[in-house]
């Protein structure tokens, strides 16, 4: 296993509404690697695009850290100040979120746009940077680079877009990426394409990536390890290959079966849905969905056991029942 390039630790962070606390991460702590890619799965409202903006520096009022920390390369990135920040994302920390068009501005060319990074980075001039991002095109696969700088966002194709994000995510070669949502917006054939494409990037720039989706299908293909993700809590992290075998918190194999025998892409079929994170369950917080739950479950809440390297929070594994 390479070097940790990103380690959160007993992570809380917490978004006070007029209706109450929402308790959106609560107690995570997971690392990653050099080269790792770790995906992070779970429906919505399981806390896991809350924790790409804690990764990110990028959490807003009301959200707020309660507890815990964010090491990057060993520097806790939650108590740098905005202009720290700004220096590290886009750098040492490339970003790709869900839809292009929120974060291409359509009066600027393409080209421009992703020069922009290397001159908030450089303090060059951007267009000094155009031969620099027709090889970024190239990378990410965008035909006719020498002309697609020169587009404007309208004149581009979602999936084009998208690839443009990704250029943008890497221009600056960073030790890791967040992806949040990548390919959501994306028809299947081009979400398996940037999936792909990412997995390729990584092997030439040994980055570190997290990837984090709802969309389980797309995730084990491209991830070395899985965290995943259950009402602000972290209920399963291992091998990929480890937890498609043999998944063993009762909500892995919930997410898995839909996956392998109903044959869907989306995970819209457990039973019941995923709580209030302002008066979350006591105890486990899946035990009112879990077929599984018996008296202790709704009374105490299991802790993560390590068995063999994966780690798993649930009173029926690792002799806590
Ligand atoms: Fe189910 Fe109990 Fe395990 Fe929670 S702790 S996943 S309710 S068996």
């Amino acid at each position: 296993m390479g070097e940790k390039v990103l380690e959160v630790i007993s992570l809380r962070v917490y978004y006070d509404l007029p209706q109450g606390t929402v308790r959106a991460v609560d107690d995570v702590s997971l690392d990653v690697r050099r080269r790792e890619v770790i995906g992070i799965a779970g429906e919505s409202g399981s806390g896991k695009s809350t924790l790409a903006l804690a990764i990110t520096g990028l959490l807003r009022p009301p959200a707020k850290v309660v507890s815990g920390k964010v090491l990057f390369n060993g520097v806790d990135i939650l108590r740098l100040s905005e202009d720290e920040l700004r220096r590290i994302r886009g750098r040492k920390i490339g970003v790709i979120f869900q839809d292009p068009n929120t974060y291409l501005n359509p009066i600027y060319t393409s080209g421009f746009q992703v020069a922009e990074v290397f001159e908030a980075h450089r303090g060059i001039h951007a267009k000094k940077y155009l031969n620099e991002v027709v090889k970024l095109f190239r990378l990410v696969k965008i035909a006719d680079p020498e002309r697609r700088v020169y587009a404007y966002p309208h004149q581009l194709s979602g999936g084009m877009k998208q690839r443009v994000l990704i250029s943008m995510a890497i221009a600056e070669r960073p030790d890791l990426i967040v992806a949040d949502e990548p390919t959501s917006a994306l028809d299947v054939t081009i979400q398996s394409e940037i999936m792909d494409l990412l997995a390729e990037i990584r092997e030439e720039t040994n980055t570190s990536i997290v990837m984090i989706t709802h969309d389980l299908a797309l995730l084990f293909e491209v991830a070395d390890r899985v965290a995943i993700m259950y009402a602000g809590k972290l209920v399963e992290l291992g091998r990929a290959s480890d937890l498609i075998k043999d998944p063993l918190h009762p909500y892995t194999k919930a997410l898995l079966s839909i996956l392998r025998y109903e044959r869907k892409k989306k995970l819209t079929s457990i039973p019941g849905s995923i709580p209030s994170l302002i008066n979350p369950p006591p105890g486990c917080r899946f035990h009112p969905r879990c077929p599984y739950a018996f008296s202790k479950c709704s009374k105490i809440e299991p802790k993560a056991v390590n068995i063999d390297g994966r780690l798993v929070a649930c009173h029926l594994v690792g002799g806590s029942e």
